[in-house]
């Protein structure tokens, strides 16, 4: 039998204090229930409790494994514009209640304020789901507990890697303002964009960009205009490689951008988005600022020993769009996933290998393509004004909007006609040609005012 065979840590069967090489310092392990080492199994740590480490957790726990979901601070969530897309709603089972606003129009405003609707396209059930970060992590959160994952409410101090692939990881936590370790056969690092884990395992590092937002609460008749209605700005004004957006919530908009090239001028680039939509939210009141890293690109390493990192921990956001949540969830729920399979539901310690071979090959022959994609949208439409003139052009195209929507929705790569596919080529080809002598002017007034700020 499986169990009876499986390789089992030595820390397993340590009572609760063990004393070290260092007399003086004693380990006090996190108090579990006395383990019998022919059926102990598989125990892992979820480092964060965001999407990509609730999704972890779940998997985890569903499938069999010990599973330990560490979150420094569940009450509240990190800063996110809270888009996300429709076939996340049903492939995570996420209720509808859980949804603020469901934006049906989306409109993007170029440089020279030449204004396009998304979603002439949209079927009636289809809609783009705007929900508050702290809604939905509270939610996947509670989700992966029901599964049978303990939630920890601590802050990971520290991370001991182990030299031998027999001996377990050793976290150091604080909970209730105690210092505490806990030992354990495998750690998925979901700890987001300034991740621990990952330097813990010396996975390299990736270029960021800085998100900026407000979240500022109108009056009611200047909010019934953000009801179901999403804006993206692009110009130099308010990011130079990025787009800012005003995005509705509940009972208020998220109003930001990002950029990567730029950051030391990102407040800059937040009184330009601020500018442009002065009309719409004059008489509002701001209720929070926030900021965070966005990852570029992913790490150089993803899985090291029997460590995977997974969420923005690995790097897992599109450029063009900023968009991470799905890809957040998804990554967890497929690197869980494939620890469960590899350790037979708990039963066996696994390796490296299976740890790439499950989880990272499996998320890259899904995935490469789409962000590969959509870092060279990004190059061709976000480098200058000319170009962003021509993407907001291109945008009025029923069959172009039909195909962005359809690959954002369904997280698919839309399949096009191929006599469509040639026009659609033809026209960004000659948008470019034209918005690059239109752009040129704009980009001269756009130095100017901001010369002037
Ligand atoms: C301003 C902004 C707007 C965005 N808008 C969107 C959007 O509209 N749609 C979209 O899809 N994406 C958006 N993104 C990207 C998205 O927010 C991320 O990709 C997503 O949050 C990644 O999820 P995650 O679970 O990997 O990491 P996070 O959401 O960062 O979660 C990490 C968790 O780990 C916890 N943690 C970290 N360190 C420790 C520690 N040492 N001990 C214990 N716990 C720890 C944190 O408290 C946190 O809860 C936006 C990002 C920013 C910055």
């Amino acid at each position: 039998m499986a169990a009876q065979t499986h390789l089992l840590h030595p820390l397993h069967c340590l009572p609760v204090s063990l004393k070290t090489q260092n007399p003086q310092k004693q380990y006090h392990y996190f108090k579990h229930k006395p383990i019998n080492p022919v059926v102990s199994k598989l125990r892992a740590a979820v480092i964060g409790g965001g999407p990509a480490g609730s999704s972890a957790a779940e998997a985890l726990a569903s499938g069999g494994v010990e599973t330990f979901l560490f979150e420094r601070s569940p009450a509240s969530a990190k800063p996110c514009g809270g888009a996300i897309p429709l076939c996340m709603l049903d492939e995570f089972s996420l209720p509808y209640h859980l949804i603020d606003r469901r934006v049906t129009q989306m409109r993007i405003i170029s440089p020279s304020n030449l204004v396009v609707d998304f979603g002439k396209t949209l079927k009636p059930h289809e809609f783009i789901a705007m929900l508050r970060r702290e809604v939905l992590d509270s939610f996947l959160r509670r989700r992966a507990e029901s599964s049978g994952a303990t939630l920890m409410k601590a802050l990971v101090t520290n991370l001991v890697v182990p030299t031998s692939s027999h001996e377990p990881y050793v976290i150091h936590y604080t909970m209730d303002n105690c210092q505490r370790q806990l030992a354990v056969d495998v750690i998925v690092g979901a700890d987001g964009a300034n991740s621990r884990v990952a330097k813990s395992i010396k996975a390299g590092n990736y270029a960021t960009a800085i998100a900026f937002q407000e979240r500022i609460k109108l009056p009611e008749d200047k909010m019934g205009y953000y009801e179901n209605l999403a804006e993206m700005y692009v110009g130099n004004d308010v990011s130079p490689d990025f787009y800012a957006w005003v995005f509705p919530k509940c009972d208020h908009v998220a109003v930001g951008t990002g950029t990567m090239c730029s950051k030391s001028n990102i407040k800059l680039f937040q009184h330009g988005i601020r500018a442009r939509v002065k009309s719409k939210i004059d008489g509002g009141r701001v209720i929070k600022v926030e900021a965070h890293p966005i990852p570029e690109h992913p790490r150089p390493i993803r899985v090291r020993g029997r460590v995977a990192l997974v969420g923005d921990a690995a790097g897992y956001v599109t450029k063009c769009s900023g968009e991470g949540i799905y890809f957040a969830a998804k990554s967890g729920r497929i690197c869980g996933e494939a620890i469960a399979k590899a350790s037979e539901g708990g039963e066996k310690m696994i390796s490296e290998d299976d740890l790439k071979r499950e989880y990272l090959r499996k998320w890259d022959d899904k995935y490469f393509t789409t962000f590969k994609f959509l870092d060279i949208l990004q190059k061709v439409f976000y480098g200058s004004n000319a170009a962003r003139e021509a993407l907001v052009e291109l945008c009025g195209d029923e069959y172009v909007q039909r195909m962005t929507f359809d690959s954002y929705l369904y997280k698919k790569l839309a399949s096009g006609n191929r006599l469509n596919d040639a026009k659609m080529v033809m026209n960004t080809i000659s948008s470019l040609v034209r918005c690059n002598i239109m752009g040129r002017e704009v980009e001269a007034s756009a130095q100017k005012i901001l010369s002037r700020v």
